[in-house]
């Protein structure tokens, strides 16, 4: 049976091939391990490997797994699911990243609400690149308005930008989506120093994303298995 452990290395072996074709630095993609659904014992099989960054959906689910796992001090916890106004608290104390931002009141409370010892809130707004009914995030035309105002919270730093883009198109679409995203992300460096992350790519889509310059991909089924 494979492991965790044996996912994870393999997972990692193949960003590693998908940067070296794209001739990007071997350092250049950060794996986040989705553990949505899955209990803590498979995190913590992750975290034995070596995996340090974790990103959960759901606002209790994921408390409870912080507080369970609070003996490993050095994991890095990323909100990466829709999050509600009066779920905000709970995720500004607890987390240390939040992807899915896609409004100014969201951005509002997270900054207010988060405790000043745990330092700034980082945040990626979450751009709805294929404009599609279903899903949050801003449209591409939106970004720089709530960027401006995310950059302004005192206690949020703008980090970058997070998609999840339709998954029912074919591969040409799905790279012209991609790139897209790319260009937001370049425009965006431009404009604030804080920003270096652009978190795309799953386990179905992880080589296009990389090849059209992702910095972070979100992997759960590779490394956990189907989610029942
Ligand atoms: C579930 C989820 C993932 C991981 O998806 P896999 O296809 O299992 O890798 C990544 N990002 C978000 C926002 C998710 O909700």
């Amino acid at each position: 049976m494979q492991t965790i452990a044996d996912s994870l290395h393999c997972a990692q072996n193949l960003i590693a091939q998908s940067l070296n074709n794209a001739n990007r630095p071997a350092n250049a993609v950060k794996l986040l391990a989705v553990s949505k659904t899955k209990p803590v014992s498979d995190l913590r099989a992750a975290y034995i490997a070596g995996q340090r960054l974790f990103g959960e959906n759901y606002v209790q689910e994921g408390v409870s797994k912080i507080e369970a796992l609070q003996d490993l001090k050095d994991i890095e916890w990323h909100f990466i699911g829709p999050l509600q106004s009066n779920k905000t608290r709970l995720v500004a104390e607890h987390f240390d990243w939040v992807h899915s931002v896609d409004r100014l009141k969201i951005a509002g409370r997270l900054s207010d609400q988060r405790p000043h010892y745990k330092g700034p809130m980082n945040v990626c707004i979450q751009v709805n690149i294929d404009d599609e009914e279903s899903k949050s995030g801003v449209s591409a035309d939106e970004v720089g308005a709530l960027a401006d105002a995310v950059s302004s919270c005192v206690n949020l730093r703008l980090r970058g930008l997070m998609t999840i883009p339709n998954a029912s198109q074919n591969n040409t679409q799905l790279d012209q989506s991609f790139q897209r995203m790319a260009t937001l992300f370049t425009d965006l460096k431009g404009q604030y120093s804080t920003i270096d992350t652009l978190s795309m790519g799953m386990s179905g889509d992880l080589d296009q994303a990389i090849s059209a310059g992702s910095t972070m991909v979100r992997l759960g089924t590779a490394i956990f298995g189907a989610r029942t």
